[in-house]
């Protein structure tokens, strides 16, 4: 990765295998979060990729993409929206249904969290088959909005979801793999 400080950032990511199932090579960016100077430096990260964007709001994905979301949004002087698991946002909500491995899961909006025509930054923290990602952004762009970029920390590539988070022509930044 071409970032300076990727490697710094890859470095306090853990993995746990087999969690929360079988299989699954959990990328747990706790570690991350807990130290003074990685956090503040993936915070720059963002911070200095959309200083100059002209962006209307940043939408963080539940749960760990409030994290990153708020604090970017917050650097940015820009407000936050949350893109919620079904049943948790209390007023009028659109939503998007997607595929998981086994079943399917759904994102909500509050459908006054955009204007048509607004820029927004999209923000999680890993995109691993690309489905929550893809929702999310439908969900903005059902809004009228623009999705000027979708942003994560993590890409797994080898799962596609990076892949066809582009064919959907939605731009992707990732900091690491
Ligand atoms: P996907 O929709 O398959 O791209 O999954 C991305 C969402 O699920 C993100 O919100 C991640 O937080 C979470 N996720 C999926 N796989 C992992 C993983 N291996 N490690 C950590 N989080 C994951």
């Amino acid at each position: 990765n071409a970032l300076p400080n990727a490697n710094y950032i890859r470095d306090r990511i853990r993995t746990v295998a087999d969690w929360p199932q079988a299989g699954v090579m959990f990328r747990d960016i706790t570690p991350l979060l807990q130290d003074k100077k990685t956090f503040r430096l993936l915070v720059d990260i963002f911070v200095h990729r959309y200083m100059d964007q002209k962006l209307d709001v940043v939408a963080g994905i539940d749960a760990r993409g409030f994290i990153l979301g708020a604090v970017v949004a917050y650097e940015l002087n820009l407000g936050f929206v949350p893109i919620r698991k079904k049943g948790k946002l209390p007023f009028d909500t659109i939503a998007e249904e997607y595929e998981l491995e086994y079943g399917s899961a759904t994102v909500e909006l509050h459908a006054d969290a955009c204007q048509a025509g607004d820029r927004v930054l999209l923000i999680d923290d890993l995109v691993a088959t690309g489905g929550t990602m893809i929702a999310a952004a439908n969900l903005l762009k059902r809004l009228g909005a623009e999705v000027v970029e979708a942003a994560a920390i993590v890409d797994l590539p080898e799962l596609g979801g990076s892949k066809l988070v582009r064919d959907q022509h939605i731009e992707l930044f990732t900091v690491c793999d």
